[in-house]
C-alpha cells in the first residue's frame, strides 16, 4: 500500500525534531505534528530558559563578590519582568529556528494536536495522513499530588510565565527541578523554603553531594525542610497561600511550586485504537529498538519513560532515524555513563555510580575526596566550598564514578565523561598533567583515598 508518509512524527520537542530531520536527510518522506511549541519542552519550558533563569540568579552572587576584587557598585535592583521578557525572546528565536531546521531539510510540519486513529493513520486539524511508520514523541508534562488545595500550586510551566516574582516561594520535591528551581527563587531574592517528603533530597545522587549541597544551600540562608510534606493549602483573603503540612506545622506563602515529577503526555492520543502498550508506571512501553506492541508504531524521548534528559532523547531519536532508513549506519543507544548536571547554585556534576551504587554492585571500591575553596572566592568573604569525588574499582584501578559540586560542575564533567567512557582508570587520571590554575585540575590530583 502507498503511504502519503514513510514517517509521522507526533511532537516536535528533542527527540521528535532530531529523528524528523535526520530520516528526511536518509531521503525518507516525513511529517512532524506539533501541538504547542516548537522545539519542545527542553527549549521552551525547560532546559533552555531554565539555564537563563539560572544565569539571572548567578548575578546576585557575582555581585556580592565584586566588591573583593576592588570594584563598587550602587545597590543592585534586580526586574523579574525584563529577564521574562528577553527569555521570552530569545525563546521566540529558537521557535523560528526550529521551524527552518525542520522545513529546510525537507519535513512536512503540521501545527496542531495529532491523534492516531489507526495503526498507520493519524488526524490532524480535520484530516488524515497515512504513514508506514508513526513515531510516538510526545514528552511528558507536570505531575501534582491532588492535594486538597492542589489548583493554587503551581509546576515548571507556569513558572516561566509568573508576572512577578513572588516575595515567598514555598518549592516541593527533590528532585532536579526542585533544586534547580529552589535555586533561581532564592538567588533572585524570594524568600525561598524547600520541601521534600524525604531524608535527604537529590534520591539517587552520591551521598557526598547530597550532603555538600545541603550544607551549601543552608549556608546561602535556604530554608531546607526534609520529611515534609503538604497536606493541604488554602487561599487567603489578601491571596496569600496558607499551606498545612502533613506534622500539622502551618507555612504561608504568596507561591507554592510543585516539582514532584512527570507524567507521560498521551492526552487524547488515540492510543485506544492500536495495539501499544504502557509499562507499569504508565509510559509507552517499548523494546530495544523503540518499537511498541504495535508493529508499525515506535516511540521515544520522555514518553517512554527511560532517562528523561534531551541528549538522551536525542540519542534516541537519531537511532530510530537510522535504523528505519538507514540500518548500515544504525547504532544502538548506550545508556551506561550518562553525564548529567544539576543546574542548582553551585552546580552539580555527575557521570558513572555513586559511591553507594558502586558497593551494592559489589566493588571494592577506593574514594578520593577533596573539598576546598574556590581562588575565585579567596578575595571576597564567600565560604562556599567545592567538592570533587572520584569512586575507583580498588581491584582494576577504573574510575567508576566522577562527582561534583561547585561552580561549571556541568562543563567539567562532560569531559571527565569522555574519559569514563573510554575506560579510563586511576592511573590514567594521576598520569594526565593538570590545567593550572583551575578547579577542574583537582580531578587529576587526588592522591590518598579517604581513610587510607
Ligand atoms: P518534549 O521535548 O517534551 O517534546 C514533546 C512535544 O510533543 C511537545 O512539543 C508537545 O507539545 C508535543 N505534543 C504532545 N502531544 C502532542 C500531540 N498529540 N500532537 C502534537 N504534538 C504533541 N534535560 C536536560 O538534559 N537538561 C536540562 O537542563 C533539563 N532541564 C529541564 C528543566 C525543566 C523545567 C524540565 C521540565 C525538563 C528539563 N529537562 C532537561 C528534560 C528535557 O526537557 C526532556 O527530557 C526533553 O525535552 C524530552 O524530549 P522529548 O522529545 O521526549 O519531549
Ligand atoms: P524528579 O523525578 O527528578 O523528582 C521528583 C521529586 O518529587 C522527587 O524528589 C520525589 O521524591 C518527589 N515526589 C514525587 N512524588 C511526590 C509526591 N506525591 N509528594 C511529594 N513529593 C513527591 O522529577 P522533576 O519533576 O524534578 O524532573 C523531571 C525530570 O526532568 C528529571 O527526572 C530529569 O530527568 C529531567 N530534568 C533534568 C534536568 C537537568 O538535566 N538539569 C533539569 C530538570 C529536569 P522521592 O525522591 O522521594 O521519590
Amino acid at each position: 500500500m502507498a503511504y502519503d508518509f514513510d514517517l509521522y512524527v507526533i511532537g516536535a520537542g528533542s527527540g521528535g525534531v532530531r529523528a524528523a530531520r535526520f530520516a528526511a536527510g536518509f531521503g525518507a518522506k516525513v511529517a512532524v505534528a506539533e501541538s504547542r511549541y516548537l522545539g519542545g519542552t527542553c527549549v521552551n519550558v525547560g532546559c533552555v530558559p531554565k539555564k537563563l533563569l539560572v544565569y539571572g540568579a548567578h548575578f546576585a552572587e557575582d555581585f556580592e563578590q565584586a566588591s573583593g576584587f576592588g570594584w563598587s557598585l550602587d545597590e543592585a535592583q534586580f526586574d523579574w519582568a525584563t529577564l521574562i521578557a528577553n527569555k521570552d525572546r530569545e525563546i521566540n528565536r529558537l521557535n523560528g529556528i526550529y521551524r527552518n531546521l525542520l522545513v529546510n531539510s525537507g519535513v512536512t510540519l503540521h501545527e496542531g494536536h495529532a491523534k492516531i486513529v489507526d495503526p498507520h493513520t493519524v488526524e490532524i486539524n480535520g484530516e488524515r495522513h497515512t504513514a508506514k511508520n508513526i513515531l510516538i514523541a510526545t514528552g511528558g508534562w507536570p505531575q501534582i499530588p491532588e492535594i486538597p488545595g492542589h489548583e493554587h500550586a503551581i509546576s515548571s510551566n507556569q513558572a516561566f510565565f509568573l508576572k512577578e516574582l513572588p516575595k515567598r516561594v514555598l518549592v516541593v520535591g527533590g528532585g532536579y527541578i526542585a533544586v534547580e528551581f529552589a535555586g533561581i527563587f532564592h538567588g533572585l531574592g524570594a524568600q525561598t523554603t524547600l520541601l521534600y517528603r524525604g531524608e535527604l533530597f537529590l534520591r539517587g545522587f552520591d551521598g557526598s553531594v547530597r550532603k555538600h549541597l545541603q550544607e551549601e544551600l543552608t549556608k546561602r540562608g535556604m530554608d531546607l525542610q526534609f520529611n515534609a510534606d503538604i497536606e493541604r493549602i488554602d487561599k487567603q483573603a489578601d491571596g496569600s497561600l496558607k499551606v498545612t503540612l502533613k506534622d500539622g506545622r502551618q507555612l504561608e506563602a504568596d507561591c507554592v511550586f510543585y516539582a514532584t515529577g512527570r507524567r507521560p503526555m498521551l492526552d487524547n492520543l488515540g492510543l485506544e485504537n492500536t495495539a501499544v502498550k504502557l509499562d507499569q508506571k504508565g509510559f509507552v512501553e517499548v523494546d530495544d529498538l523503540y518499537q511498541t506492541a504495535e508493529p508499525s508504531i515506535l516511540a521515544l524521548g520522555d514518553v517512554i519513560g527511560r532517562v528523561q534528559l534531551t541528549p538522551v532523547a536525542l540519542a534516541e531519536g537519531m537511532a530510530v532515524a537510522r535504523r528505519l532508513f538507514k540500518p548500515e549506519q544504525y547504532r544502538p543507544v548506550d545508556y551506561k555513563m550518562i553525564p548529567t548536571a544539576v543546574f542548582s547554585l553551585p552546580n552539580i556534576g555527575t557521570v558513572g555510580l555513586t559511591e553507594e551504587e558502586a558497593r551494592e554492585a559489589g566493588h571494592e571500591v577506593q574514594i578520593f575526596e577533596s573539598r576546598f575553596r574556590p581562588m575565585k572566592l579567596t578575595l571576597t568573604e564567600c565560604q562556599e566550598r567545592t567538592l570533587m569525588k572520584l569512586v575507583v574499582d580498588a581491584q582494576t584501578d577504573k574510575v567508576l564514578g566522577c562527582h561534583m559540586v561547585g561552580p561549571e560542575a556541568g562543563e567539567i564533567v562532560q569531559g571527565l565523561a569522555i574519559a569514563l567512557k573510554a575506560g579510563a582508570t586511576k592511573r590514567h587520571f594521576d598520569e594526565t598533567i593538570g590545567v593550572h590554575p583551575t578547579a577542574a585540575e583537582e580531578f587529576v590530583t587526588l592522591r590518598t583515598p579517604v581513610g587510607a
